[in-house]
C-alpha cells in the first residue's frame, strides 16, 4: 500500500508518498506561501529532478489538488492514478486529552480535533484544513490522525499536573502536554531495534533537539515525563523560545517593558532561547560560527543550552530510577557532534561515556557511547513521516 504522509502548518504543506512495501519514498514535496502571493510547490520524485511549480494557491484545497496531480502528473508523477494511494496519514499537533493513539479520521474524530483548538490555535486549525481538503478530494481514501501529544498521555499525573489551583485543570485543561511524540516513540522503538534489545525492557531518555527541542522520560516504551507542556514553550532553551524561566518575570517584563499578552507571547517564543542570548541566529551552525570566532554571547548560549539539556538528562534518571539509553535527535541532536559531546560530558558519575571517535558522525543510526559505558549513547535520525505511515499502515 503506498500510504501520503501529510503535514500541513498555517501557510506550508510538507508531504511524502511511502511505499510501505519497503518503505521508499516514492515522492515528497513542499508546498510554501498558501494564501501569499507567491505561493509555490516544491516536488521530487526519486531518482528523478526537482520540478518547481508556481500558481496561486490561495487555501489548502488547492494546495492538496496540485500535490495530487503532481502525483499523478505523466511526467513528474510516481503513480498513473489517485487510487494507487491507498490511505492518507495527516500530522495533527494536538489531541489533548483525547487521543492516545492514532485513529481512523471519522466526523466525531474531526469534532474532537475541533475542540482542542484553544489549546493549539497556530496549528491545530492548519492541520483540519488539510484533513477537510482530503476529504473533499479523495472522498474514497481512508484518513488516520497521528498525534504530536498522544505519546505523552501514558504520563502519570504528578507529571502532568500543574501545582496551580486544581480548578484550573477541571475547567480549562490546564495540564503538561508535550509535543514532538511521533519523534520520540520513533526513536525510542528504532534505538531499542537497532542495539537488539525489547523496548519493554529499557529506561529510555530520548533528547530531540531542533529549533524546537524536548526530552522524554520513557520506561519500558512508556512516556513517564517530558519536558515542552500545556504548550511548546515549557522546558529546553530553544531556537527562539525560552522554556523554563521564573513565572514572575512574565508579569515583571509586561509592566517594565509595557507588553499586552501578544507582545509578551511574541517575545518569549520568537526572540528569546539562544537567538535571544545571543542576538547572533537562532540557528545553531551560526552561533557555533560565531562562537569560534569569540563571540562571548554566542558561546554563552551554546552553555546555557547545553547545561539545561543535562540538567534534563540528571533530573529524568532521577525519574526513572536509572537509565540505560540516551538518544539524540533532530536537526542539532543528530548532527551536532559538539553539543553532544559537551551535554554527555561530567555525566560519566552516571555511567555515560561518549567515545570521540563514534560521536563523529552526522544523521546516521550510530552507537556513540564507549564499549564499557553502562548507559547506551545512540544518535537516531528521526522519521515521523515513516512512523505517521506505519501508523495509517496498522489501523488500516
Ligand atoms: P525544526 O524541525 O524544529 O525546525 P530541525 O530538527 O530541522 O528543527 O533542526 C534545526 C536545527 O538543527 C537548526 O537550528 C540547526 O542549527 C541545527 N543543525 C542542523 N545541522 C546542524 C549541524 N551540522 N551542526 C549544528 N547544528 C545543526
Amino acid at each position: 500500500m503506498n500510504v501520503l504522509v501529510i503535514n500541513c502548518g498555517s501557510s506550508s504543506l510538507k508531504y511524502q508518498l511511502i511505499n510501505m512495501r519497503d518503505e521508499s519514498i516514492l515522492a515528497k514535496g513542499l508546498v510554501e506561501r498558501i494564501g501569499i502571493e507567491g505561493s509555490v510547490l516544491k516536488h521530487e520524485i526519486l531518482g528523478k529532478d526537482k520540478v518547481v511549480i508556481e500558481r496561486p494557491m490561495p487555501d489548502h484545497k488547492v494546495a492538496i489538488g496540485l500535490v495530487l496531480d503532481a502525483l499523478v502528473d505523466e511526467k513528474h508523477g510516481a503513480i498513473k492514478d489517485m487510487k494507487e494511494i491507498g490511505a492518507v496519514g495527516h500530522r495533527v499537533v494536538h489531541a489533548g486529552e483525547k487521543f492516545s493513539g492514532s485513529v481512523i479520521i471519522t466526523d466525531e474524530v474531526i469534532n474532537a480535533l475541533e475542540e482542542c483548538i484553544e489549546l493549539a490555535p497556530l496549528h491545530n486549525p492548519a492541520n483540519l484544513m488539510g484533513i477537510a481538503a482530503c476529504k473533499e478530494l479523495m472522498e474514497d481514501t481512508p484518513m488516520v490522525g497521528v498525534f504530536d501529544t498522544a505519546f505523552h498521555q501514558t504520563m502519570p499525573k504528578s507529571s502532568y499536573i500543574y501545582p496551580l489551583p486544581y480548578e484550573l485543570y477541571e475547567k480549562y485543561a490546564i495540564r503538561k502536554y508535550g509535543f514532538h511524540g511521533t519523534s520520540h516513540r520513533y526513536v525510542s522503538q528504532r534505538a531499542a531495534e537497532f542495539i537488539g534489545e525489547k523496548l519493554e525492557d529499557l529506561k529510555m531518555i530520548t533528547c530531540h533537539l531542533g529549533n524546537g527541542a524536548s526530552l522524554a522520560a520513557i520506561d519500558g516504551g512508556k512516556c513517564m515525563d517530558t519536558s515542552m507542556g500545556f504548550t511548546p514553550l515549557e522546558g529546553l532553551v530553544m531556537g527562539t523560545r525560552c522554556g523554563d524561566i521564573d513565572p514572575a518575570i512574565v508579569t515583571f517584563i509586561m509592566d517594565k517593558e509595557n507588553l499586552d499578552t501578544t507582545g509578551i507571547n511574541d517575545l518569549m517564543n520568537k526572540k528569546s532561547g539562544v537567538f535571544g542570548i545571543s542576538g547572533v541566529s537562532s540557528d545553531f551552525r551560526d552561533i557555533e560560527n560565531a562562537a569560534k570566532e569569540g563571540n562571548e554571547r554566542a558561546q554563552l548560549a551554546l552553555d546555557a543550552f547545553d547545561k539545561r539539556v543535562k540538567k534534563y538528562i540528571g533530573s529524568y534518571a532521577a525519574e526513572l530510577g536509572g537509565v540505560d539509553v540516551i538518544v539524540f535527535t533532530a536537526g542539532l541532536g543528530e548532527n551536532s557532534i559538539a553539543n553532544r559531546e559537551e551535554i554527555c560530558k561530567g555525566l560519566e558519575f552516571m555511567g555515560v561515556k561518549i567515545d570521540s571517535e563514534k560521536n563523529n558522525v552526522r544523521g546516521k543510526d550510530t552507537l556513540i557511547s564507549t564499549a564499557d559505558s553502562k548507559v547506551k549513547v545512540l544518535v537516531i535520525p528521526t522519521n515521523e513521516e515513516l512512523m505517521i505511515a506505519k501508523d495509517t499502515q496498522a489501523l488500516l
